[in-house]
């Protein structure tokens, strides 16, 4: 399986001011992930973990403070001509949380889907347009080109989105939360979209979200990430089933069941520590009931049954 996408040591971090004082947020503390051709690769943590953060960065809505992307072998330097900027854009496409505000609410589908074609400059605009609605599965065309985005359900608008994601052709798409917004019922719908995506045009995707459950259904991996940095990498069934890693056991333990007291369901064991003056070694510490004096120091990865875990148990 080959490489397409590789992150080495990312860093992001935020100037905030706070009354007189100007603080650094250090969001990504140093993340290195790799993802395959054809393969699904979900990203899961609580809010604030950084998730959001790394995909802007993949993205290039944000410029890395420090570290190394890599696309299909060469690196991305961090300025592009526009030239090379498009190609980018090309290749890799992002789907975002909120199928309401993605989409213009005064333009019809038909202008959301021309709009890539005249910027990347892609001919046979009918033919091309049938083929994606057909991929999203979204027919008859006709009945969806004409209408505005409020004319759709929230499943019919994320799925807009996904067509336009792919009208391109891209080889990657980076999918913030993407069935967050919607219905139990529809989320299914659009996790089987992805997947149908991912086999039949090849597409890798990373995905980002809270939904250990969601990550479980779609994924080949799951990268779990705490505090601006990861801390389980592995196959996802493996992770889902038999978490290694203190913060993954938690997160599986919050992931709601309708077999056990919703109580019990709450991640109710402390708060995640401020990303502004993170501890220096284990950031899960203060938290996990498994901690231990060396615990406070740095905290590597060590390699467990094909996964990457990074706490001191293994
Ligand atoms: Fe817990 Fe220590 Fe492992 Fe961190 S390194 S998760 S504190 S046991």
């Amino acid at each position: 399986m080959s490489l397409v996408l590789k992150t080495s040591n990312i860093k992001e971090e935020f100037q905030i001011r706070k009354g007189i004082r100007t603080l650094t947020l250090k969001a990504l503390r140093g993340v290195d992930l790799e993802l395959n051709e054809q393969e699904i690769l979900s990203i899961v943590g609580e809010s604030g973990c950084g998730k959001t953060t790394l995909l802007r960065v993949l993205a290039r809505i944000y410029e890395p403070t420090d570290g190394i992307i890599e696309l299909f072998g060469k690196r991305i330097p961090k300025k592009l001509s526009r030239s090379k900027e498009l190609e980018f854009r090309k290749s890799v496409q992002m789907v975002f949380q909120d199928p309401f505000a993605s989409l213009n609410p005064t333009k019809k589908i038909e202008h959301v889907l021309k709009r890539p074609l005249k910027i990347h400059k892609i001919e046979n605009e009918r033919e091309v347009i049938e083929s994606v609605l057909s991929d999203v599965e979204l027919t008859p065309t006709d009945n969806y080109l004409t209408k505005f985005p409020h004319e759709l359900s929230g499943g019919q608008r994320q799925r807009v989105i996904f067509a336009r994601a792919i009208i391109t052709k891209p080889q990657i798409i980076l999918a913030d939360e993407p069935t967050s917004m919607l219905d139990v019922s529809i989320k299914s719908g659009i996790l089987n979209l992805m997947m149908k995506l991912k086999e039949e045009h090849q597409i890798s995707f990373i995905h980002v979200t809270h939904d250990l459950a969601a990550a479980k259904y779609v994924s080949d991996r799951i990268a779990v990430m705490y505090a601006g940095i990861v801390v389980e990498e592995g196959n996802a069934k493996d992770i889902v089933n038999k978490p290694l890693h203190p913060y993954s056991m938690l997160l599986k333990e919050a992931a709601p069941d309708p077999e056990r007291n919703s109580a019990a369901n709450m991640l109710d064991v402390g708060e995640p520590p401020s990303l502004i003056d993170p501890p220096p070694g284990c950031p899960f510490e203060p938290r996990c009931k498994y901690a231990k004096s060396e615990c406070k120091g740095p905290v590597g990865f060590r390699e467990v049954d094909g996964r990457k875990v990074r706490c001191v148990l293994y």
